[in-house]
């Protein structure tokens, strides 16, 4: 089912919330002003009462007889008696006004009239208040009971409950279309945002969406989706380069290892040009191989952490491993290689795989720029909680403006050298990858002519080797 528009579900909340209080103030003012008109009738009938205890307190001693004509006679003509009942302690009348005779009340017991009673009834058609109370004239009591009609202040709130009534729908039905309309003001410029958003795609991602003013959360919003919309230009931009760049870094062998077929089947050779050209298309094949699996670790790199199997490991005997390796391809190259690794143990959380690739592309980086006779130099120590391992060359160098650079996806000082000497640009890129997924840093320093010298640096731990932490 389709959901209601933000608009419309915020003017039914308006309209319930709004139903509710018109419902509960409605009905307190009605209480209220009910209460106070039956205030004013009590004042009434305690008035009468109040007059009818001096006209009691006047006949005093008066048999009930005489009592009764005097009330039919002089107390009716003065004052209202029409709804008027007084009897003895005993339950005998002494006066019944007209009404109390066509309305028989029930008797109250003393009890019952400890203190002044209040009560309404509905007679017929009408309703009426009374009051009833013991009344001690001259050592004699009286039970008292007087009525008061209450037409008018029935008139009244039946006049304001009409008012109530026919108000209260119109309120109601204005604050709701003021509501919409101030929802729907409120958040048209989300409407705005949406519409320009649905025309952004792959092919306009430099579009931006307008920027809002208000000072509020949509400015806030849609600078935030502008914010998003620049880093998933970037994100794209990175992955066209990046895919340009692999076709053209796989097309180059691939025409390379052509051409020499092409070209050594032109005419018949002899074994020793067949066995040069299928060398050559060998080591094309090699390079392409090398070239593919960077580009899968690259990808894998994208996906994140999860592409590496991180544990306590001994970094050491890594070292130890690359180094005994990489010293012999020095040995042939006619380099020196030294190793400064005087310590007992290098304990990191990692993955021993990718930081074995990180040190053999940094040591082949090494070797590879490093004219001979040259030194290459591993170091490794362990300061601050944190294992530093360093690889140095007496190399090249790297200019301070390739610096920066050398640790992007296809980056190369020297594009026709790095060719030759197999790389694609990607080995930088990949150990940089590896060492971010470590919470570690990678950095270099470099003089053209004298050297460089790359600095792994990644967090020690206190964990025991070979322990997994989530197996704890
Ligand atoms: P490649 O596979 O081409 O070596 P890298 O990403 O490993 O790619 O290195 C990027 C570039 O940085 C290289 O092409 C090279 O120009 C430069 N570079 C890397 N290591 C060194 C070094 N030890 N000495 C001089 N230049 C280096």
């Amino acid at each position: 089912m389709k959901k209601l528009s933000i608009g419309m579900r915020l003017t039914l909340w308006y309209f319930a919330i709004f139903l509710l209080a018109e419902f509960a103030f409605g009905t307190g003012m009605w209480l209220i002003l009910r209460k106070n008109l039956f205030d004013i009738a009590d004042a009434a009938l305690e008035g009468q009462a109040a007059d009818l205890e001096r006209f009691l307190e006047a006949r005093k001693d008066a048999p009930a007889a005489q009592l009764q004509a005097e009330i039919s006679a002089d107390y009716k003509i003065e004052r209202s008696a029409d709804y008027l009942q007084i009897s003895d302690a005993s339950g005998n009348s002494i006066y019944g006004s007209r009404f109390f005779e066509k309305h028989p009340l029930p008797q109250l017991s003393p009890d019952q009239l400890a203190r002044p009673r209040y009560e309404n009834r509905r007679l017929g058609h009408e309703h009426f208040r009374f009051m009833s109370e013991m009344m001690a004239v001259n050592g004699h009591a009286y039970v008292v009971r007087i009525g008061h009609p209450l037409d008018e202040e029935m008139e009244t709130l039946d006049a304001f409950r009409g008012y109530l009534l026919w108000f209260a729908p119109v309120l109601l039905l204005s604050a709701s279309g003021v509501g919409y309309w101030l929802s729907h003001k409120a958040l048209a410029p989300v409407d705005a945002l949406a519409r320009t958003a649905r025309t952004i795609s792959g092919h306009n991602l430099s579009n931006r969406l307008d920027a809002l003013h208000t000072g509020d959360e949509l400015e806030r919003l849609s600078d935030t989706l502008n914010e998003m919309l620049g880093r998933i230009e970037a994100a794209f931009r990175r992955i066209t380069e990046f895919t340009a760049d692999a076709s053209h870094e796989l097309r180059t062998p691939i025409a390379l290892i052509h051409t020499e077929a092409e070209v050594t089947l032109r005419r018949s050779r002899d074994e020793a040009e067949y066995r040069e050209a299928l060398r050559h298309i060998l080591l094309e094949a090699e390079r392409t191989a090398k070239l593919l699996e960077e580009l899968l670790d690259l990808a894998r790199a994208d996906a994140g952490s999860e592409a590496l199997d991180i544990h306590p490991i001994d970094l050491l005997v890594t070292l130890r491993e690359c180094a005994a390796k990489w010293n012999q391809v020095a040995l042939l190259r006619n380099l020196q290689f030294e190793e400064h690794l005087e310590v007992q143990r290098l304990p990191v959380m990692g993955d021993e795989n990718a930081l074995r690739r990180v040190i053999d592309i940094l040591l082949d980086n090494a070797l590879k720029y490093a004219p001979s006779p040259g030194k290459i130099t591993l170091s490794a120590e362990e300061k601050d909680g944190h294992v530093a391992v360093s690889v140095e060359d007496t190399g090249i160098g790297i200019a301070p403006e390739d610096q920066a650079r050398i640790f992007e996806r296809f980056y190369r000082v020297d594009k026709a050298r790095s060719r030759e000497l197999g790389g694609a640009g990607l080995g930088l890129a990949i150990a940089q990858w590896i060492v971010h997924l470590h919470k570690g840093s990678i950095t270099v320093k470099s003089e053209v002519g004298l050297g460089s010298l790359f600095r792994v640096v990644i967090p020690a731990t206190t964990l025991a080797v070979g322990q997994r932490p989530d197996l704890q």
